[in-house]
């Protein structure tokens, strides 16, 4: 357009957004405000409010997917208005769910994959209370019918994720938490069985531990539940907390047993959103065949028309995690899932031997044999004059979340911190990171900070 003309028709456009008149006035929060605001203005407000959040891709502390193929983000946009629970409506979304399940009972090779059971949740936590739900509803049934006492369930699991804690609390089961002792951070067969007794519904070992990404032996465990039969006559059955590893041990540790090729595993979780490569808001309950579900637990709901089992603690929840996992499972196939879950793994390996190089540190897990990334605690015997939490606060200087935090009882003093390698940390991305970190480590060298930092006052660790 011509200069000359631009003059004329100035007052004609709409004001620049923050020419706009809410820019002198604070966002409201405690109140619905009285008036509408413009479009344009309040989601630049809200997008402005969002930029003081952290960068994902430099969240090394999360499990979660931070990184999709555009495709993904186009699937997720059209199903925005797609209510999964509305399976008359959505019965190709239903299919998609469907399909999923059955591809993932087959993955971890159950006996019957085209007909088990499972369903979508909104993520592993989720899918864990259904699968002790399942584990409970099937031990009362069974001392029911024998005339037994019901009213003390329990569960043994070793150093899990906080959705256990809560199942328990929330379903009334006593956790027969396993504490770490010595070198000892994963639970073991002689620890579990020591626990068992006629009111324990099931075992949870984890396939990739929160806090040190090993596996748990879940074919030793299942080993010594099979010696407790024979011996006693107690029938405990295994639910695999397969939060990451799920997706991980059926592409590159073939050779690890840990799922439905142990009758004695009953269910699986896995988080879809994890190394399953779909967005947030995406896990997986799989039963190793259909009677391992127990049948009441399943609600059969009319009112949306036709009449569809559902199996779920909510009830509406967008579509579009399940049309991205699918997509994911058929994009990829096994040959690319193998290639990212590798690649990942390399990428980890790689930064632990670089942590293994520097003098103030040791390594707890080598990258090698589960979850992609590393962990590591301080030097045994080293006095380094910074403690894990000013190393965890002087790398978000830069940007990046390694969080640093204790392991749990009985290895409270063991602080440790961590780097997950997912998909979307190159190994160059992960060779600035460790440039930081020696930066890092350099400075808080130089400063001899707090002595005063503590859990409580250091970036946050989160259990996810
Ligand atoms: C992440 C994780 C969970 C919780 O999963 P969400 O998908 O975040 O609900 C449970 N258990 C383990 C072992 C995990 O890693």
């Amino acid at each position: 357009m011509a200069i000359h003309s631009k003059e004329e028709i100035v007052s004609n456009l709409d004001d620049e957004v923050f020419g706009t008149g809410f820019l002198p006035h604070p966002l409201p929060k405690y109140k619905l405000p009285k008036h509408e605001t413009d479009p344009t203005a309040a989601y630049q407000l809200v997008h402005d409010e969002l930029l003081l959040d952290g960068n994902s891709r430099q969240n090394v502390a999360t499990f979660c997917q931070t990184w999709v193929e555009p495709q993904i983000r186009t699937l997720m946009d059209e199903c925005l208005d797609k209510n999964m629970i509305d399976k008359d409506e959505y019965p190709q979304m239903a299919e998609l769910e469907a399909r999923c399940v059955h591809m993932l009972a087959d993955l971890w090779n159950s006996p019957d994959a085209a007909n088990t059971m499972g369903c979508s949740t909104t993520g592993s936590s989720e899918a864990a209370m259904l699968g002790g739900l399942a584990l409970k509803w099937r031990w009362r049934k069974k001392r029911e019918q024998a005339g037994l006492p019901t009213s003390k369930p329990n569960l043994i699991c070793g150093p899990v994720q906080v959705c256990w804690p809560k199942f328990a609390r929330y379903f009334d089961v006593e956790l027969r938490q396993i504490p770490c002792e010595g070198r000892r951070l994963l639970m073991s067969p002689k620890e579990v069985v020591e626990r068992c007794d006629e009111n324990t519904i099931g075992v949870v070992p984890t396939l990739g531990v929160t806090y040190t990404l090993q596996y748990e032996p879940v074919q030793e465990i299942a080993t010594a539940l099979d010696d407790l039969e024979e011996e006693h006559g107690l029938d405990i059955p295994i639910h695999v907390d397969a939060a990451s590893g799920g997706f991980i041990a059926p592409f590159i540790h073939p050779s690890v047993v840990w799922d439905f090729r142990i009758p004695r595993v009953k269910s699986i979780n896995t988080s879809g959103h994890k190394l399953g490569l779909a967005p947030l808001g995406c896990g997986w309950a799989i039963w190793r065949e259909g009677g391992d579900l127990p049948e009441d637990l399943v609600f059969r709901v009319k009112y949306l028309g036709g009449n569809m089992p559902t199996f779920a603690l909510n009830f509406s929840r967008p579509g579009g995690q399940i049309a991205a996992q699918y997509y994911n499972l058929v994009r990829l196939g096994r040959e690319g899932y193998t290639k990212i879950t590798q690649g990942c793994a390399d990428v980890g390996a790689w930064f632990a031997d670089q942590i293994k190089k520097l003098a103030a540190f040791d390594l707890v897990y080598d990258g090698r044999g589960g979850v992609p990334g590393c962990t590591w605690t301080i030097r045994k015997g080293q006095e380094p004059g910074f403690t894990l939490y000013d190393l965890a606060d002087r790398l978000r200087v830069k940007g990046w979340q390694v969080p640093a935090y204790p392991m749990p009882a009985n290895r409270g003093d063991l602080v440790v911190q961590r780097v997950l390698s997912r998909l979307g940390l190159s190994r160059d991305l992960a060779g600035l990171l460790f440039e930081d970190l020696e930066r890092a480590v350099q400075h808080c060298k130089k400063y001899p900070a707090s002595k005063s930092l503590t859990p409580a006052s250091a970036s946050g660790y989160h259990h996810n």
